[in-house]
């Protein structure tokens, strides 16, 4: 402690499921050395520099790098949603996430997961994917290397994918990605798959597509009941 200088924060509501319980108020007091950072105080507090908008201090748009003086008062808030997407509607899910992945597939948005990804793999294939990294997992947000990143907010599926939707606004093209690895669909001739099918299935469809990347076969019945009704939904989030 240098002289008992402080900093006053103000976070919008929204940032407080970041801050412990005596913190989760309209304003308080973070000690300050001096020297750290704008950024460092934010992560200080607890808050992952992914789920901030440009901060305000004193009143003026500040950089993260800016050092701050005794007494100064900072606002942080979430980013404006939509979010603009750095590089395109790319995401990158960690291994929690595995039924928000489903959903987003199912949906046409890019998205890579993988259930045994570590965290170094992950925060190393954002980078290099340009993707943006999904998770809840804070620490994961935390990392300096991360190239972009997102908080997910929300229990379930259901919750998490209005989150990101409403985030990010990502273009939506349903029934375009293989829901198993995230390739691309591409029609195929009846002729060409009768063979895989049972007689049901042979019987009742006739439009089917297949996996450009794994060779999954899928025709409108083979996904549960209720994904029409998911991506009816979505859209209209999106619209
Ligand atoms: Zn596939």
């Amino acid at each position: 402690m240098l002289g008992g200088m402080e900093v006053l924060v103000r976070p919008d509501p929204a940032l407080w499921l970041f801050l412990p319980p005596r913190r989760r108020r309209a304003r308080f007091a973070v000690p300050y050395d001096g020297e750290a950072s704008l950024g460092h105080v934010v992560r200080a507090i607890g808050v992952p520099p992914t789920e901030i908008g440009p901060p305000v201090v004193d009143g003026r748009p500040c950089g993260t790098g800016r050092r701050l003086a005794d007494g100064s008062v900072v606002d942080l808030a979430p980013p404006d949603r939509p979010q603009p997407l750095p590089d395109g509607a790319r995401f990158l899910l960690d291994v929690h996430l595995g039924s928000l992945a489903r959903r987003l597939r199912l949906l046409g948005v890019d998205t890579a997961y993988d259930t045994h990804a570590e965290d170094a793999e992950l925060v190393e294939r954002a980078g290099r994917e340009r993707r943006v990294l999904l998770t809840q997992d804070r620490g994961l947000l935390m990392r300096r290397a991360l190239w972009a990143g997102a908080y997910v907010r929300g229990h379930g599926a259901d919750a998490q994918q209005a989150d990101v939707l409403d985030r990010f606004a990502p273009p939506l093209a349903p029934w375009t990605r293989c829901t198993a690895c995230n390739g691309e669909l591409v029609d195929v001739p009846k002729e060409e798959v009768v063979g895989l099918l049972e007689p049901g299935t042979r019987r009742c469809y006739d439009r089917f597509v297949r996996c450009r990347s794994c060779g999954r076969v899928y025709w409108r019945g083979a996904h549960g009941r209720g994904l029409d009704a998911i991506v009816e939904d979505a859209v209209r989030a999106v619209r």
